[in-house]
């Protein structure tokens, strides 16, 4: 490599801007010249114990796994806003010659903008309390410090890539556009399930050491709760399984347990989530709403172990639904994220703007067919 394609600092060289293109600022490859972090002045003999020293190495990637990850909050934030926003104001037509009604009044439009409502007001509280725990918990076990970390991770790539997803389904054409800022926050947003440690391998890590038993999560406040009994049932489950292979490392153990060690690690995080928000006052509604959403989540172990089957599954939503959707212009505006959206679908008169902006080709050729003269933008 040469210097124009590395940022150096001391002989030592890393990839630059080239490389790391638009996400630079999260993957940073400047150290200043000061910066005494004993890893960077360790002795460099080689260590007694190579697997111990390579995680105290690697000690701050929970601090980065945390803070990258809230993030995804504002993410959330801004896309709902604009998608809300947008499916109030543009209307269909109901049937032929029928009045023209917004798309919100649709169910389908409003289960993403509402669900992610529910979600953006639990991982607010989940945040505040697992940054509080992370920082001043000085009695928390290293171990579960990282396994915070790891586990609200999972917990808002989960939120962060279905609701985005949804969202942008939900906005048609104009989910596509670059312009409309929801196409970066998704790609960001996978960008931090890899960046600060790759959230499939941080889960399996973690999911695994509880299950050796090697330390313990915090345990359920509310054991009662339908997402503390799904947590218990899920680690009952592996744990038997696990009982059953003798070794962490075999092959039974990566085709039988493996692929379930993240949801296992969510299904902590939905619990611990929720049990924030109910601590923190959270609104009754969009917490209900939240945990409909969760149980919709793992539908069939609701079915299978409380006997919560899908029409119930699918009332309780539904109530929940109906709850928080009266309340739409108040929770939208309590998000406080109209400022930092650029989006210009959020109005018609920004789109106006972009469709001002480009540049307009004219020429004599004349085009007519059947309602031409109907023929309103359907952005
Ligand atoms: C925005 C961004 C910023 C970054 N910044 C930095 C930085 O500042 N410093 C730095 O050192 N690195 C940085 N990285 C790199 C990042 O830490 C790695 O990309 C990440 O750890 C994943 O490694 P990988 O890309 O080699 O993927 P791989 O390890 O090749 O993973 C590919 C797939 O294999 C799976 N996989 C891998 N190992 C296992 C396993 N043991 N068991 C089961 N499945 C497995 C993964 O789940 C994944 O699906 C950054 C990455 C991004 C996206």
């Amino acid at each position: 490599m040469t210097e124009a394609y590395c940022g150096s600092f001391d002989g030592i060289h890393s990839p630059s801007a080239h490389l790391t293109s638009r996400y630079q600022d999260v993957a940073s490859d400047t150290i200043p010249h000061d910066y005494e972090d004993p890893l960077l002045i360790a002795d460099l003999r080689k260590p007694a114990n190579l697997r111990v020293q390579y995680l105290a190495a690697i000690h701050r990637l929970g601090t980065g796994a945390l803070a990258l990850s809230l993030w995804v909050i504002p993410f959330l934030k801004c896309a709902v806003y604009v998608v809300g926003r947008y499916s109030q104001r543009r209307t269909v037509q109901e049937g032929a010659g029928g009045k023209r009604v917004p798309i919100i009044s649709f169910r389908t439009q409003q289960l993403p903008i509402l669900h992610c409502l529910a979600q953006i007001a639990v991982m607010d509280a989940f945040a505040d309390w697992a940054t509080d725990q992370h920082s001043n918990n000085k009695a928390l076990h290293p171990g579960i410090k990282h396994g915070l970390a790891v586990i609200l991770k999972a917990v808002f790539l989960q939120n962060g890539q279905a609701s985005l997803a949804n969202l942008i389904e939900r906005s048609g054409a104009q989910g596509m556009y670059p312009h409309n800022q929801m196409a970066a926050f998704e790609s960001l947003t996978r960008a931090t399930g890899i960046a600060e440690g790759e959230v499939l391998v941080l889960s399996i890590r973690l999911a695994t050491e509880v299950l050796l038993g090697r330390y313990s999560i915090p345990e359920a406040t509310q054991p009662g709760c339908f997402l503390a009994q799904h947590e218990k049932g899920i680690i009952s489950d592996l744990r038997e399984t696990n009982k059953m292979i003798s070794n962490h490392r075999n092959d039974e153990y990566n085709r039988h347990v493996l692929p379930h060690l993240r949801p296992m690690v969510i299904a902590i995080g939905q619990r611990m989530a929720y049990e924030a928000a109910l601590n923190a006052g959270v609104d009754k509604d969009l917490l209900a709403l939240y945990e409909a959403g969760a149980i919709k989540s793992d539908s069939v172990w609701y079915s299978e172990h409380l006997g919560i089957g899908r029409a119930d599954q699918s009332q309780k939503e539904c109530e929940a639904l109906d709850a928080v959707l009266p309340r739409l212009d108040e929770h939208l505006e309590s998000l406080g994220i109209e400022p930092y959206c650029t989006a210009p679908m959020l109005s018609s008169d920004r789109w106006k703007g972009i469709v001002d902006a480009v540049p307009t080709l004219t020429g004599n050729g004349e085009a007519t067919f059947p309602g031409a003269e109907n023929m309103d933008s359907k952005l």
